[in-house]
């Protein structure tokens, strides 16, 4: 997808001005390569013809060609499509919550759960209750008790003899008379939608009254997702999707046509087998992983964005509190590229403006858009506490920026490194700077 997007739009930016044809091919390409990704179809179509729509009525900004404009509205397409931003679990007004998953065998229910638990726990000190009903394979059963104690949860399980419609009647009182604030159902699946898994599902919905139903779709099914989410959410209605696997190379199609069909928000993303790896669903985020070209949109937040003299005040106040972030991290970048050069920036820097280390200096804009990459496939609290980027978040970050990980890992480096030096340059401890840029 990310190829032949890049190859449109190339041809597009290499022209001064657009025309009605040019636009016509660019969305021939797009067309072709979202149906590529597996992209629905119909999704594919409408969402063809509102970004043809809005290129041909928008206006060029200054500093950027009109092939740069369309890569922007294709992006805000991509997010709006999904969704704009990340939207929360319901939550009910009195104890239990009550979340019930739901999708085929294999897609990811039973460890989700045990993920979910995990992100309860760390978000909010919650005490769940784990309920098993998934009765028909013995192994399942285990799986969830396995789950649970790596997540500290206890299970309530009944066997493989019983309902599981009694065994959530039961596992339901249960929770109450332990205060439970959460109770999450693990509930069978199946190779494909049936009747009898549709009416089991039903029963288990009318006996619990969940504040969400989660439906667990394997986002490397691609097409076939869009159908089982469609099925399942007018069988059952779902409130809210976990799209699992998403570590694997998929570029993220059945993201956007699942939320198109359904209408149902994307809630959680499932990026490895570990507990913790999931993640808030950014369709921001999202839509950048599809598209991969960072480097175009930066160019056209350039031209949007005019240098903010209050930004950077707030940066150096930052950097001389040392609490410097990849979040200011992508401020900064977003300065610097404004800005010109690195050495301007640092010389933003009380005291800096005539340091000749400043020289050696320099990076290319296309490290830039890469760097760029990288901190967009961190989750918010990896931004905000860069200490948390051990190696499986490592791993799971180069595979959602396309970028190696000795990149990832040069680059976490360097930002602790730049740390240091701008904590120590803004406190005016030359000696400090010295010994680091000869080392
Ligand atoms: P269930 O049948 O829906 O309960 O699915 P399971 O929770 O048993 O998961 C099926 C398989 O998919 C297991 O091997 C899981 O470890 C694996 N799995 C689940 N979620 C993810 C994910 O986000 N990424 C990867 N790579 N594997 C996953
Ligand atoms: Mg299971």
């Amino acid at each position: 997808l990310t190829d032949r997007l890049q190859k449109a739009f190339k041809s597009l930016s290499r022209k001064g001005k657009v025309s009605e044809s040019d636009v016509r091919d660019a969305m021939r390409e797009i067309r072709l390569a979202l149906l590529e990704a597996d992209v629905n179809f119909d999704v594919v179509k409408d969402f063809v013809k509102s970004v043809r729509e809005k290129a041909l009525g928008a206006e060029v900004l200054d500093g950027i060609n009109p092939g740069q404009q369309i890569v922007k509205i294709v992006n805000d397409e991509l997010t709006k499509t999904m969704g704009e931003a990340a939207v929360p679990l319901n939550k009910s007004a009195k104890v239990p919550t009550v979340i019930m998953m739901a999708g085929l065998q294999g897609a990811g229910k039973t460890t989700t759960v045990g993920k979910l638990t995990k992100y309860l726990e760390e978000t909010e000190k919650a005490r769940p209750l784990l309920i098993a009903a998934d009765v028909y394979r013995p192994a399942a059963i285990k799986q969830l008790q396995v789950v649970g104690e790596q997540v500290g949860a206890p299970v309530f399980e009944m066997g493989t003899d019983t309902n599981p419609r009694e065994i959530v009647r039961q596992g339901m009182a249960q929770a109450a008379a332990n205060h439970n604030d959460y109770v999450l159902i693990d509930t069978a699946g199946r190779l494909q939608i049936d009747e009898k898994l549709m009416q089991e599902l039903s029963d288990i919905k009318d006996i619990a009254h969940p504040d969400e139903i989660l439906l667990v779709v394997d986002a490397m099914t691609g097409q076939a997702a869009v159908d089982v989410a469609k099925g399942f959410n007018e069988q059952l209605g779902v409130t809210g999707i976990v799209l699992t696997k998403l570590d694997g190379d998929t570029r993220g199609g059945a993201a956007l046509s699942i939320r198109a069909v359904t209408g149902k928000p994307i809630k959680f993303t499932g990026q490895g087998e570990k507990m913790d790896a999931l993640d808030v669903f950014y369709p921001d985020r999202m839509a950048n992983r599809i598209l991969g070209m960072g480097d175009i949109l930066t160019l056209v937040d350039k031209a949007q964005k005019n240098f903010d003299e209050k930004q950077a005040q707030e940066l150096t106040e930052k950097i001389q509190a040392n609490s410097f972030d990849f979040n200011d991290f992508l401020v900064q970048m977003d300065q610097m590229e404004k800005m010109g050069p690195l050495e301007d920036v640092m010389k933003m820097i009380p005291g800096m403006a005539n340091n000749p280390a400043l020289k050696n200096m320099n990076m290319d804009p296309k490290d830039l858009a890469h760097m760029r990459a990288v901190v967009y496939s961190m989750t918010p609290k990896e931004r905000a506490n860069p200490d948390l980027l051990n190696p499986s978040r490592r791993r799971r970050i180069a595979a959602g920026s396309g970028r190696p990980v000795q990149e990832v890992n040069r680059m976490i480096k360097q930002f602790d490194m730049s740390k240091k030096l701008m904590n120590q340059m803004s406190k005016g401890n030359m000696n400090g700077m010295d010994s680091m840029l000869g080392g």
